[in-house]
């Protein structure tokens, strides 16, 4: 029996101290500047983030999702989601701990797939958190389904030359390089017909359209750009894996991704659970507390019922990843979280901007933003309807159809095939 639902105490210590350095001294960072956390710092910024990642280093919980010969800690999935529960309420938290997205899809590929040179060019100082970096897939007539890309990569001699368009390209301005993906192949089937390439955001004949804002971002701070790729010429070891092979490369990015995200929305819809309660209890009206309304006592128990069973499921998903090393065995999981991470953070958090009224919708508090982020969730790394379709088609895998007319559990036939079983053709 090994169904464990307790911390180990030292590692519990660790929590501890990342959960109160995150509340204290990251939140700093996320009230002075909540729109840069992936821009170049500045002198002034430079100076407080360097001894707070210094800190985070002498702890031990640097870049914790990687593997050890990588810089991390080795720990693994199960400890990376109780620490990204902590970061996760914080903008921050993941720039100061080494964990943000989508830089660690990005160092997980390139540790997967990169040869030497490229991790010393590219890995090394993406790992030291001195540079942000863009992956470069969704096309804007495409979405990210890779049968409709378009995005061309042609071999000429010793280079390749990438011509097309990708659309939400993040901190594509901030980059310092761009995975790209694009078909080498367009006869070959899906899995196929498309590769990965590694350049530089400076290459020749990469051109930012535009970059696109959120909605709330204030003006000029988009970071989700419009790309064009012009005769971009790269050398052939730009490759990122085999030619052919971007489709795995990109699976065993998304994969881990996912999981990430599931793990910091469980801090995030952890906190507007946390602002309703306190809220319901300081807020009173025709003679008490909105906690005693039963209305407010349903929101509060729906809620902390929704977590529990997000944080369990994400949780365990954590533990197989950890168990089987295997992204593709746990896929049926990690697409049900997916679809669960949106879900869960809207509903709490739709519940907490009722229960604060008009102060709930304002930019006084983070209620908004944590909606946005709810919806963003609901698309990036592929929207909820197709991670639905993942689950059913695994789930479907395990059942096979009825044999006959009726299904399997029709009483009366079982009833029948009971009697014949135990009585024969005597009556009953
Ligand atoms: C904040 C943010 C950051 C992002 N960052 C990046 C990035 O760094 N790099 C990058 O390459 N991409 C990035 N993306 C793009 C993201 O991967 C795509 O937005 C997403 O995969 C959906 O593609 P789309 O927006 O074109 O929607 P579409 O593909 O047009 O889908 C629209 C809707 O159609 C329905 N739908 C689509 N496909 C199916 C299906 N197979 N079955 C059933 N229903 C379906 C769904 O309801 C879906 O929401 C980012 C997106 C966001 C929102």
């Amino acid at each position: 029996m090994a169904w464990d639902f307790s911390t180990d105490p030292d590692f519990q210590v660790q929590l501890d101290w990342a959960d109160a350095f995150v509340r204290t001294e990251v939140a700093r960072l996320d009230l002075l500047w909540p729109h840069d956390t992936y821009k170049p710092l500045t002198d002034q910024q430079r100076a407080i983030v360097d001894p707070l990642k210094k800190q985070v280093r002498e702890q031990g919980l640097w870049a914790c999702h990687l593997g050890r010969e990588l810089g991390g800690q080795g720990y693994g999935q199960l400890k990376l989601a109780l620490l990204n529960e902590v970061l996760g309420r914080s903008k921050w938290g993941p720039r100061i701990f080494g964990t943000q997205a989508p830089d660690t899809g990005n160092a997980e590929i390139l540790a997967h797939y990169g040869t030497p040179e490229q991790k010393a060019r590219y890995l090394a100082p993406l790992l030291e958190g001195d540079i942000v970096s863009c992956f470069s897939m969704t096309e804007p007539q495409a979405g990210a389904d890779p049968g409709e890309f378009t995005t061309r990569a042609v071999r000429d001699g010793d280079h390749w030359v990438i011509n097309g368009s990708k659309f939400f390209s993040s901190n594509a301005r901030w980059a310092s390089f761009l995975i790209v993906m694009a078909v080498t192949d367009p006869e070959a089937g899906v899995r196929n017909r498309m590769s990965m390439f590694l350049m530089p955001a400076d290459t020749p004949g990469i051109e930012i359209v535009r970059d696109v804002a959120l909605f709330g971002d204030p003006e000029g701070e988009g970071s989700h750009a419009l790309i064009t790729y012009t005769d971009v010429r790269v050398p052939a070891d730009a490759l990122l894996g085999e030619e052919g092979d971007a489709f795995g490369v990109a699976q065993t990015r998304l994969g881990g991704g996912r999981v990430h995200h599931a793990m910091r929305t469980v801090g995030l819809a952890q906190e507007a659970l946390d602002m309703m309660a306190e809220r319901a209890l300081s807020r009173w009206t025709k003679g008490s507390a909105l906690a005693d309304k039963q209305a407010v006592q349903a929101f509060l128990a729906d809620s902390y019922i929704q977590v529990q069973q997000f944080r369990m499921f994400v949780l365990y998903t954590a533990w197989q990843i950890d168990r089987y090393q295997d992204y593709q065995r746990v896929r049926k999981d990690i697409a049900a979280i997916k679809v669960l991470t949106p879900k869960v953070l809207h509903d709490v958090v739709q519940r907490a901007i009722q229960v604060h009224g008009a102060l709930g919708v304002t930019d006084e508090l983070p209620l908004m933003s944590m909606s946005l982020t709810a919806q963003v969730l609901a698309l990036a790394d592929g929207p909820t309807e197709v991670h639905q379709v993942t689950v059913a088609r695994q789930l479907l895998r395990e059942y096979t159809p009825a044999d006959g007319l009726w299904p399997s559990a029709h009483i009366p036939t079982r009833r029948a095939q009971a009697q014949q079983e135990l009585f024969g053709d005597v009556p009953v």
